[in-house]
């Protein structure tokens, strides 16, 4: 069982309008699902690519879509609009606290660096003892199956402790994320104790 009960879940995904359908796709189940869940999303508040598409199906469901941007996006009116709530917020770092301060797990789409910058920070942060939520990836068309072997190496090599294998889990289906949240292991509020490796 996860720490806490979750309610909140925030969505890391991309921004490309080019990637294959399988991904907006995707992005769009996602978003239903939660939705239907009963869980509220924060994600990066644009109507671009997977973001736009999970955004919107989440909305189409009947789901509460807080999107957190930064203010020189919005001023490109990258912000989406039709949003429960839009967070204007300074810049990228505020941005990227916000969205895991109010979100109580977190949840990876396929994606680009941004995506990819966001999920490794919020394991970071896990590890660090500053998020203790699950870390979810759907594994769209084996898109993330190179990360999950990176981070396996990571361990592997010493770089991370085998405990550190633990933060994150991965959802084969975007209907999949809900159970998956629901049976990741409780990450310790000890965790500092071990996030240095000696
Ligand atoms: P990427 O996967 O590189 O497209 O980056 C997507 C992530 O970075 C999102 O979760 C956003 O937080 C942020 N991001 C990148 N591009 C945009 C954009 N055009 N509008 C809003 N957020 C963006």
């Amino acid at each position: 069982m996860s720490e806490k009960q979750v309610g909140t879940v925030c969505v890391y995904c991309a921004s490309s309008e080019r990637s294959p359908a399988v991904y907006l796709e995707a992005a769009a189940r996602l978003g239903k699902h939660l939705a239907t869940a009963g869980l509220g999303i924060v994600y990066g508040g644009s109507s671009l690519g997977s973001m736009g598409r999970m955004a919107a199906a989440a909305l189409e469901a009947g789901g509460r879509v807080t999107g957190v941007i930064p203010k020189f996006m919005d001023e490109l009116e990258w912000g989406n609009k039709n949003l429960s709530e839009l967070r204007i917020v300074e810049d990228m770092h505020e941005r990227k606290r916000l969205m895991l301060e109010l979100s109580d797990a977190v949840v990876a789409l396929p994606g680009g660096c941004g995506t990819l910058e966001e999920l490794f920070e919020a394991i970071t942060w896990k590890r660090l003892g500053l998020f203790f939520g699950p870390v979810v990836l759907v594994n769209v068309n084996r898109f993330f199956d190179p990360c999950l072997e990176l981070l396996a190496n990571t361990v592997s090599q010493g770089f991370m402790d085998e405990r550190h294998a633990a933060m994150w889990s991965v959802a084969d289906e975007p209907e999949s994320v809900a159970a998956a949240i629901e049976a990741a292991p409780k990450w310790p509020r000890t965790a500092r104790s071990f996030a240095a490796v000696r």
